[in-house]
């Protein structure tokens, strides 16, 4: 038998949420399936019910702006969750720019940027005979402008602004959230070449380039290094986009280089690109077998995948883009970002440590899995409607008809894993008592998997449970009377090593097109050298990019859709 919900009920967080911003006019969870099954099915009746179906029994979850926004007036339907905006060296262009982020945010989305082709702050502006007032005062302006549009009156807009290492105005960036406490609408990340990388493990001179008039100053890219990982260890930023990594794998190099992610960095993509999201539940790819363990159903699994992929294809015909240029790149390029959820609670029941190689070879053999299943479903469906118009078979040389330019990519799920119950995204459990603050409502909770192997292993009481409940700082590992065999397993984010972080998000990224979002936990002794290791360590592995967070070195975050403790 499976564990499948076979979603009747939802928990209390799930519904307040829902009710809060989700749901329509009289709508339950069954009316909002319904809802969007219909939009995204299109008239297709082969479809509906299993589109619902994975939903309902939360099998599969699309992206946000999808469950909100599918079935209202043509002009509001906007389902996907991510966009990449152009900036120019130009006024006229970055002022378009700026209203075009109004745009996206008021419609749902996030949006990436990357500001490395605007002139340093300075340079002279022929024009009007001044001089430039360099990136940082763009990313004031999208700042500000984001501040005063809340997304759809679903949540706050989030940005994501990088420039890369060798633009001269590259430190006034790493350091300008430090010098500017008003910028909390955008998460940084610097931009590094493979070039940058070597030269600071070589210990080399590195090239800052004046994008206007190419002038080039040198300097030392150790430097540059020391600086990015002490401001990381101080507040967890600027994280690292690996851009050779990334272009490495454009499926559409022709159209332009990648130069930015959107906000939580599992999307990269060349301006104007979008891709609406969705994730599988892991846990509920999981069968029991005679002897009480739990193992992937693999039928199952290869289902949902199909279905999701077919799903997410179908929501770019229903979409209604914010842009005339986003359409045309949507509709040409066909991008889609199917996700996991769930990935450390499938682990938990399958009793494999997030942190060892049993476990990371598990992660590897599902991704690889729902990698290949959602490629060959996207074959398939293009040889029934045609491969993406920007198809070029040798940018993408073991696919013959592919639909889509990319299949998978990992979002943080930060309210979809709540909606299902399940850990976000690949992220391991922050604990396995939850204080979860969701708007304005607090919400306490043991893991559900908890008080089930405690009654298996034989180590179950009430006491045990409230003292959980009652002191939510307590971690498993610390709790009298549990088996060190169970301690193995039931390991939060902070007891695992930032190394086996790095090496999960690696794992994850071999079998992903796009990227993986995740954060790689800190304790808070931990050094600046420390993360400068980590970067290079993720850089090696074939990472696209990092973020790292220092236990208790920062309070606030661009996105806190949950915010546990
Ligand atoms: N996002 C955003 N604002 C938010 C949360 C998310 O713009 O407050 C965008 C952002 O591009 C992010 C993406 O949605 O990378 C996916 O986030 P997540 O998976 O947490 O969204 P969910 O679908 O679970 O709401």
């Amino acid at each position: 038998m499976g564990i499948t919900t076979q979603c009747k009920t939802l928990s209390p967080i799930a519904e307040d949420i829902l009710g809060k911003r989700y749901y329509h006019e009289g709508e339950d969870w069954k009316g909002l399936c319904e809802r969007v099954a219909s939009v995204i099915s299109n008239g297709d009746k082969e479809l509906v019910d299993d589109f619902f179906d994975v939903m309902y029994n939360l099998d599969f979850l699309p992206n946000s702006p999808t469950l909100a926004n599918a079935g209202k007036e043509s002009d509001r339907q906007q389902l996907s969750a991510c966009f990449i905006l152009p900036v120019e060296d130009d006024i006229v262009e970055i002022m378009e720019t700026v209203k075009n982020t109004a745009i996206v945010h008021k419609s749902g989305g996030g949006t990436g940027f990357d500001f490395s082709s605007t002139r340093p702050k300075g340079s002279p502006v022929s024009s009007t005979n001044g001089v430039a007032s360099g990136p940082l005062s763009w990313m004031k302006i999208i700042n500000a402008t984001t501040e005063e549009v809340k997304q759809g009156g679903m949540r706050r807009g989030a940005n994501m602004g990088t420039l890369r290492v060798d633009h001269p105005d590259i430190l006034d960036f790493i350091l300008c959230k430090k010098n500017d406490k008003t910028m909390t609408n955008f998460n940084l990340s610097v931009g590094v070449s493979d070039v940058f990388m070597d030269a600071v493990e070589k210990g080399d001179d590195f090239e800052l380039v004046n994008p206007h008039n190419k002038e080039v100053i040198l300097t030392d890219a150790r430097e540059i290094f020391d600086i990015i990982c002490k401001n990381s260890w101080e507040s967890g930023e600027p994280g690292m986009i690996f851009i050779d990594v990334v272009n490495s794998t454009n499926p559409v190099p022709h159209l332009g280089a990648i130069k930015s992610s959107n906000p939580c960095g599992e999307f990269y993509f060349i301006p104007f690109g979008v891709c609406n999201l969705g994730s599988i539940n892991l846990v509920n790819m999981l069968k029991s077998v005679e002897d009480g363990r739990y193992v992937i159903d693999f039928d199952r699994l290869k289902k949902i995948t199909e279905i999701a992929v077919t799903f997410l294809d179908k929501v770019i015909d229903v979409n209604h883009f914010p842009l005339p240029e986003i359409h045309d790149m949507a509709h040409n390029t066909r991008p889609i970002g199917l996700g996991v959820m769930g990935l450390a609670d499938m682990l938990l029941y399958m009793k494999l440590p997030y942190d060892s190689d049993a476990g990371r070879e598990m992660v590897g053999k599902v991704m690889k899995f729902i990698d290949d299943v959602g490629w060959a479903t996207s074959n398939m469906l293009g040889r029934e409607l045609g491969t993406f118009p920007e198809f070029q078979q040798e940018n993408l040389p073991s696919q013959k008809t592919p639909r889509n330019c990319q299949i998978t990519t990992i979002a943080p799920t930060g309210t979809l894993a709540t909606f299902a119950g399940v850990s976000f995204g690949i992220e391991p459990n922050f604990n396995f008592v939850y204080r979860r603050k969701i708007v304005d409502s607090e919400f306490i909770q043991v893991h559900p998997l908890f008080e089930k192997v405690a009654k298996e292993e034989g180590f179950y009481s009430e006491e045990l449970m409230e003292t959980l409940r009652t002191t939510p700082s307590l971690k498993v590992r610390n709790l009298a009377g549990v088996p060190e065999h169970v301690k193995e397993y039931f390991i939060t984010a902070f007891d695992i090593s930032p190394e086996d972080h790095v090496k999960m998000q690696a794992t994850v990224q071999k079998y992903v097109d796009n990227a993986v979002s995740k954060t790689i936990n800190l304790p808070y002794d931990a050094t600046s050298e420390q993360i400068g290791e980590l970067y290079m360590m993720a850089w090696k592995l074939g990472c696209k990019g990092i973020t790292v967070y220092r236990d208790g070195s920062r309070d606030d975050q661009v996105i806190v859709a949950v915010k546990e403790s």
